[in-house]
């Protein structure tokens, strides 16, 4: 591990399905019943279709297994007391998904969560994994990319974090392909508390 990797940051950046909630998203499934290609990304491949009718009704099958998946999530142990921990050392809080608005707000609304800047796919032109998401932070919190750490669940953040020049840890919640993906990470954790502490005690050596 490079000796920056675990430079105290001013501001983490959470990634919400997968790292936050376990939402139960099944996106194979999701682009099988869609007719997508397995390998496709869903947004992507939305953007892609022509029919309208069709367009308008592929739309409203994510928007109902997203809000499904929201109704089923649950927080992921220990995100809490992470999250509070940041609150104590001063980080500041972003959230960066490619859900949608609604059902953002669903999430945060039900666990109670809130973060100084909230980007979803609605306000945020360019979803993951442009570093789009990651520039408006940056630029939002006055902070260079050194000093934020992206966290997340998928290839997705990990690709948005390289091209972005932003740390990028993923979360092994226990059904994301770690094996594939990890060396694209800075970082690897398996658990927010043992991650917490470990953070702790880093920080407070400095
Ligand atoms: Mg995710």
């Amino acid at each position: 591990m490079k000796p920056e990797v675990l430079k105290k940051p001013k501001v983490i950046v959470f990634d919400m399905d997968g790292t936050l909630i376990e939402s139960y998203l099944d996106f194979k499934e999701l682009k099988k019943k869609m007719g997508f290609a397995e390998d496709s990304s869903v947004l992507e491949a939305l953007d892609d279709v022509t029919d309208s009718e069709k367009k308008k009704k592929l739309w409203q099958q994510l928007d109902d297994f997203e809000v499904e998946g929201a109704n089923r999530a649950i927080l992921y142990e220990g995100v809490i007391e992470f999250l509070d921990f940041c609150d104590e050392m001063g980080f500041k809080r972003a959230l960066l998904t490619r859900n949608s608005k609604k059902v953002t707000q669903m999430i945060l609304g039900k666990f109670n969560l809130s973060f100084g800047l909230v980007l979803h796919r609605d306000n945020l032109e360019k979803p993951k994994p442009d570093p789009m998401g990651l520039d408006v932070i940056s630029e939002f919190f006055q902070t260079n990319k050194d000093d934020i750490i992206f966290i997340g669940d998928h290839l997705h953040d990990l690709l948005t974090g390289i091209s972005a020049g932003v740390r990028t840890f993923l979360y092994n919640n226990g059904n994301n392909d770690i094996k594939s993906w990890s060396e694209k990470a800075d970082f690897v954790f398996e658990d927010y508390t043992s991650f917490k502490n470990l953070l702790e005690k880093t920080f407070k050596q400095v």
